[in-house]
């Protein structure tokens, strides 16, 4: 089948908090943002049940009503949604190229804002309610869900900083907090080591893997089956609730030799603006944060890349990563504002007022 191409100024790729903070600005902007959806419209939120810390929530809202109305605020200025699955992106040259099975995408500035997933052991149990008991007692947030198990007995899965991170925070609400890891010392920083084996509701298991949570849809999590990794026995360990924290994954694969990302592959910015490495394409949310991982945190770097996507169509400059700023016809302006360098290389001066202002300093 031909595919269609459509051709926009500003292509959005991934509709959860950052995606569609980032239309509602680019939209009201009257760029007419394109939305690419990918499997999960939506985003995590979309898989979690109660949200408390969203502001402007008072009583709190079910993450998917919370994404409805993000969704219908940028649909309302003229936002355009496709689901679809991306194929191949080609960043080489603007228009960047966004290929799916039936479309050819070409956006003068792309909005990355792909998310991230976390990691799942992938027990019995563990899948989102009814197939397991996820959101039943089963949950791979802290932050989100923490406040669920007042007085609870709970295990946190994992020996990295997000499992002592989420082990102290739970300390807040549980009745204690079991850390199972499968090696007998962390992986996590020695401070958010020393946190934990301080704090006197949380206690470890070493040196063993979890098989299964336990439990039925009547009663929740009521337990964890665990096998010890040295002699291969069989235990049932009782708690009501079941955190894994074992990492995250940035949903950034296609990006792979196009734009440059940590060992984990979260998407570098430039700091003071969403810049990536390519002038034009920018990145925000959970694909390039892997440390807040909050909504509120995810819409307010797409709100960023939204102004600076705008700014880059207009012509302005906008920050990279080396303290220079570039402007979508090539200008730079170096970092100590003093000097901007030409396309063709020729470089004038920047300050106001200066003398030699518009003359070059040095040829190209
Ligand atoms: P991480 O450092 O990769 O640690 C993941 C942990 O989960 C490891 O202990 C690993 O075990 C364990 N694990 C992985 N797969 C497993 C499986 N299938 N079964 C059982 N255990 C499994 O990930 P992270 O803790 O999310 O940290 C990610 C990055 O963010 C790190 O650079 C971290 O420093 C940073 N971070 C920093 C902070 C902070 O400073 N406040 C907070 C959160 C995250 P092994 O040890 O055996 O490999």
């Amino acid at each position: 089948m031909a595919q269609e191409t459509l051709h926009r100024e500003v292509v959005i790729i991934g509709s959860g908090p950052a995606g569609l903070t980032a239309a509602i600005y680019a939209a009201r902007a009257d760029l007419k943002p394109l939305v690419v959806e990918g499997p999960q419209p939506g985003g995590q939120l979309t898989i979690t049940t109660e949200v408390e810390n969203y502001p402007g929530f008072a009583k709190g809202i079910q993450g998917p009503e919370l994404m409805d109305e993000f969704r219908e605020q940028a649909a309302r200025f003229g936002t355009e949604f496709l689901v679809t699955w991306i194929t191949k992106v080609d960043l080489s040259e603007r228009p960047f190229k966004v290929h799916t099975d039936d479309h050819l995408i070409e956006a003068e500035t792309l909005i990355i804002a792909s998310g991230a997933s976390a990691k799942w052991l992938g027990i019995p149990g563990e899948a989102p309610a009814p197939k397991g008991l996820g959101g039943l007692g089963v949950s791979a947030c802290a932050t989100c869900d923490g406040f669920f198990f007042k007085g609870k007995k709970i295990v946190v899965v994992g020996g990295g900083d997000t499992a002592m991170e989420e082990a102290n925070f739970l300390t807040r609400y549980a009745s204690s907090v079991t850390v199972i890891h499968r090696r007998d010392h962390l992986r996590a920083s020695k401070i958010m080591q020393d946190k934990a084996f301080k704090n006197e509701k949380i206690s470890f298991i070493w040196e063993m893997a979890v098989e299964a949570v336990l439990g039925t849809q009547e009663t929740g999590v009521t337990g964890v089956r665990l096998r010890d990794l040295k002699t291969g026995e069989e235990s049932v360990f009782d708690c009501e609730g079941f955190f894994v924290a074992i990492g995250h994954k940035p949903n950034t694969d296609l990006f792979k030799g196009w734009l440059e990302m940590d060992e984990v592959g979260y998407l570098k910015t430039a700091g003071r603006s969403m810049a990536t490495n390519i002038p034009g394409v920018f990145a925000c949310g959970d694909a390039q944060d892997s440390f807040y991982r909050q909504a509120v945190t995810a819409a307010g770097t797409g709100c960023m890349a939204a102004i600076d996507a705008e700014r880059f169509l207009d012509n302005l400059p906008v920050p990279t990563a080396t303290g220079e700023e570039i402007t979508m016809e090539g200008e730079v302006v170096s970092a100590d504002h003093e000097r901007i360098t030409m396309p063709d290389g020729e470089v004038i001066s920047n300050i106001a007022g200066d003398e030699t202002e518009g003359a070059a300093i040095s040829g190209g």
